[in-house]
């Protein structure tokens, strides 16, 4: 059988893993770590160092070290976390040629996915060297919250580095499959994550005959260790800048040395009350004097530096919860992820948000890699029964005309699935029609991430609203994205996989939004709506061609002028609520269209 590599590839560290003789188990790389910094160097020389090494000289080669590549994977240039990470990273990261994000070391520049292929091309190596055969195939996982772009970024990085990314799995979700591991439970958990660079909570459902449920999923994949550090590294730098006048962010190698001191400590700090921080000779004063960088940093300022961070998280769990309408007392255990979990003020925000303490049976830095190793058993094992049900984290939907967002998929929806609508034209005699493919939880489309688009064409001549287009959705168990459309009555169909290579900038988004308005499509009202509306419109004409002869007859008397004018007003309500296409308010007149009809019935036929 072949064997699969489970791999854990984390902002900060990676962990790879694999079932052995039906165990899942760590791999150790060459220095015997069972995790591995996610870090590239390229040296003077032009050797490329990944792993411990890469880490250990980011001090002295700090411009070509590149750690945290994780947050820039499958980004935009122009999105808002790259514009942080160029302000702050002490590598370089510079605009692609589609509007994508590149970091130079040296004198060449890499493409995101090319920087985690070289982690990957690592874990890779040793993997093999450990278990004396090639492997080619691996289950890569991601935080729960990655889009499609970061999710087809991640595969790209396997497949550069020689894998085959046979399955793409969250991160909660495989710290549940490690937990719930040959268990045979019942149990509603929740999955807290709190890595490097990201946070993910997951409400799982596992039941005893292997399968995992996810409830709901949410994150952040800004909000992580990294936070943490940057506060403790504004504090040195504000005090440093109180006390000398010199401002240290000048200095790329001090910002390495500031970093990987503020990290140390923070970590220190989750074992003891007080620690030093001490950076002797961090930077010459311009006198030619070097100047020193010592402090006390105690654990209660850590936690005052961080509380907003840590409450950040808490939000999110409750607003999870509100997703899986459930209460915090029906989650049974809490499992605790990522290197962060180990901070004290985390760990008791948890308990006292979920009312009970975190599970202590699992290991926060390995459970993850090992849950990717059952699933990749479980791929090419069929005789392995378990089930895997996973959602997607955001809706999916496509632009419609006035840049509504129409969603198709809900968020939290269970995967693989698939989803159509109907969509009618916008204008007269629309022959083509922009599908504007959109990921997120706004209802106006322009506050959601654009994935992708194409035009459908050659649609027949006809008013607004008469031809009908029906757009599909399909999401496979990666979380990757299709979507075709069709003319229904013509046939004529396209379709794309959305893919991530598409790298648009800002304004290429927003032009491509401007000028799609008269393409776009526009929602179908509802059937009901669609029912109401036929039945009215029938009674509106029949009583509108009775109403002369009505008239004629009942108009001498108040009792018939009264009459007249209340079926003239059911009638003028009735246009209305057709124009607004509002389903309830038509429904509201079909009592009153009814009678008026039999009453106005009633006077025709009757012999004058
Ligand atoms: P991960 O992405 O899960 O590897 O988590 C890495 C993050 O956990 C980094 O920000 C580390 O600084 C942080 N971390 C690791 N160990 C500790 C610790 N003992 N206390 C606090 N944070 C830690």
């Amino acid at each position: 059988m072949e064997r699969v590599l489970g791999i854990d590839l984390g902002t900060t560290n990676t962990c790879v893993a694999i079932v052995e003789d039906g165990v899942p188990t760590v791999i150790p790389n060459r220095g015997g770590y069972k995790t591995t910094p996610s870090m590239v160097a390229i040296t003077e020389a032009g050797k490329r160092l990944v792993g411990h090494i890469a880490k250990r000289q980011a001090i002295t080669n700090a411009e070509n070290t590149v750690y945290a590549a994780k947050r820039l994977i499958g980004r935009k240039w122009t999105s808002p976390q790259v514009k942080n990470a160029v302000s702050t990273a002490s590598y370089k990261i510079v605009e692609g040629p589609h509007g994508d994000v590149r970091i130079a070391l040296r004198d060449k520049t890499y493409s995101v996915p090319e920087i985690s292929a070289m982690i990957l091309q690592e874990v890779k190596i040793f993997a093999e060297d450990y278990l004396n055969e090639p492997v080619t195939k691996a289950v890569v996982t991601v935080p729960a919250y990655f889009n499609d772009n970061q999710r087809q970024a991640t595969k790209d990085a396997g497949q550069i580095a020689g894998l085959d990314v046979i399955r793409i799995i969250n991160e909660p979700t495989a710290a549940a499959l490690a937990y719930g591991f040959g268990k045979n439970i019942d149990k509603v958990i929740a999955v807290f994550d709190l890595g490097g660079g990201t946070f993910d909570i997951s409400i799982l459902e596992i039941s005893s005959g292997g399968v995992f449920k996810v409830i709901a999923t949410a994150g952040d994949t800004f909000l992580g260790g990294e936070d943490f550090d940057g506060r403790i590294i504004d504090w040195l730098v504000e005090g440093f800048r109180e006390q000398h006048g010199v401002d240290l962010r000048q200095d790329r190698m001090a910002l390495q040395r500031l970093k990987d001191a503020a990290e140390k400590a923070k970590c220190e700090l989750s074992g003891v009350t007080e620690t030093e921080i001490n950076l002797p000779f961090i930077i010459s004063s311009g006198r030619n004097d070097a100047l020193h960088l010592q402090r006390q940093l105690t654990r209660q300022t850590l936690n005052s530096l961080c509380d907003d961070l840590i409450e950040r998280c808490v939000e999110i769990c409750r607003q999870t919860l509100e997703d899986a309408r459930l209460d915090k007392d029906e989650i049974e255990e809490v499992i605790l992820v990522g290197g962060m979990t180990r901070m004290p003020a985390v760990q008791d925000s948890v308990t006292k948000f979920f009312g009970r303490d975190a599970c202590k049976g699992v290991h926060p830095d390995e459970v993850v890699g090992l849950g990717a190793a059952v699933q990749g058993a479980a791929l090419v094992d069929e005789s392995r029964e378990m089930i895997l049900l996973d959602v997607t984290p955001h809706a999916l939907g496509i632009m419609t005309f006035g840049s509504k967002f129409e969603e198709l998929i809900p968020k939290n929806t269970t995967v693989p699935t698939s989803r159509s609508k109907i969509f009618t034209t916008s204008r007269d005699n629309q022959t083509a029609v922009k599908i504007l493919v959109m990921q997120g939880d706004s209802e106006k489309a322009t506050e959601n991430e654009l994935l992708g688009e194409f035009i459908l064409t050659g649609l027949r001549r006809a008013p607004k609203g008469q031809v009908e287009i029906e757009v599909n959705f399909e999401i496979n168990s990666d979380g990757i994205v299709s979507v075709s459309a069709k003319d229904l009555e013509t046939g004529q169909a396209q379709s794309i996989q959305v893919t991530a290579s598409s790298g648009l900038t800002k304004d290429e988004v927003k032009n491509m939004m401007d000028n799609a308005k008269d393409f776009l499509v526009e929602a179908r009202a509802s059937d009901e709506f669609e029912g109401f509306k036929q039945e009215a419109e029938k009674f509106v004409v029949d009583i509108e061609k009775m109403f002369p002869q009505v008239e004629a007859v009942v108009a001498s008397s108040d009792f018939g002028r009264e009459a007249i004018s209340k079926a003239r007003s059911i009638l003028e309500k009735t246009r209305e609520a057709i124009e607004k296409r509002d389903a309830a308010a038509v429904k509201e007149q079909m009592e009153a269209l009814s009678r008026t009809h039999r009453m106005f019935k009633g006077v025709v036929s009757r012999p004058h």
